[in-house]
């Protein structure tokens, strides 16, 4: 534990690193990893009405409503996991989720520490993504080029031995991904850099490098 609260929001571009390094950060200082567009995802597996809507949605690319989201976040940070900080990635994509969170963080006194926007040019984030994939039982991620299991076939973490990519890595589904982020979520950047919160890291270098930049504008001697 850090001995400290901390609240911090990964933001980014699609295939930016920001669910590796939340994943990283949140292993090293043991709080939960929020990530939206896992609890969406695991919300279609259960098939429900709402989960099926929502599957057209993310397999094209498109976001989830606001309203929904907003609430998902509200609940899922008053449970008892969360009381000495969070990490939320994918959280807020849009601008009215960027003014909800902040009134909701003050409704329940809860101070957000940093807003880091992790930077990857367009022409990588497509290699990224469109190689990206996971174990299916840790959810640890790989990549076919830049970062393969030890043992082929192998999941380095916990041994196991299916892995998956998901539906919504394809180069057309990737393309929208990256239009709606820069119509809907770049302009939460300016948001949170006039209120001071903004950090920027370039998301360029190693995995290593990037979480190393992480822990330091975090203040994370480990
Ligand atoms: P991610 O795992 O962060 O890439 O999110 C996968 C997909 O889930 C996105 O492409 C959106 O369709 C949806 N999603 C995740 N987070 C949000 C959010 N905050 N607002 C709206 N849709 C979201």
């Amino acid at each position: 534990m850090l001995g400290r609260k901390i609240h911090v929001v990964f933001t980014g571009a699609p295939g930016c690193g920001k669910g590796t390094q939340a994943r990283i950060l949140t292993e090293k200082i043991d709080i939960p990893h929020l990530s939206t567009g896992e609890i969406l995802r695991a919300e279609i597996k259960k098939a429900t009405p709402q989960g099926l809507q929502l599957k057209e949605l993310l397999d094209k690319g498109n976001l989830a409503t606001d309203e929904m989201i907003i609430d998902i976040v509200s609940c899922r940070i008053d449970e008892p996991d969360c009381k000495d900080g969070f990490i939320l990635d994918g959280f807020p994509r849009t601008c009215p989720q960027a003014e909800a969170m902040q009134k909701m963080f003050a409704e329940k006194n809860i101070k957000l520490d940093a807003v880091i926007e992790i930077q990857v040019p367009d022409e990588i984030i497509m290699e990224r993504i469109l190689g990206r994939y996971a174990c299916m039982k840790c959810g640890q991620g790989y990549h076919d080029k830049f970062l393969k299991p030890k043992v082929y076939g192998v999941c380095d973490k916990c041994g196991g031995t299916d892995f998956y990519r998901r539906i919504d890595d394809n180069r057309e589904t990737v393309q929208n991904r990256l239009v709606n982020y820069r119509a809907l979520t770049y302009p939460t950047i300016p948001y949170f850099e006039n209120q001071g919160l903004l950090r920027t890291v370039d998301g360029t270098s190693t995995i290593e490098a990037v979480s190393k930049k992480i822990d330091e504008v975090l203040g994370i001697d480990k």
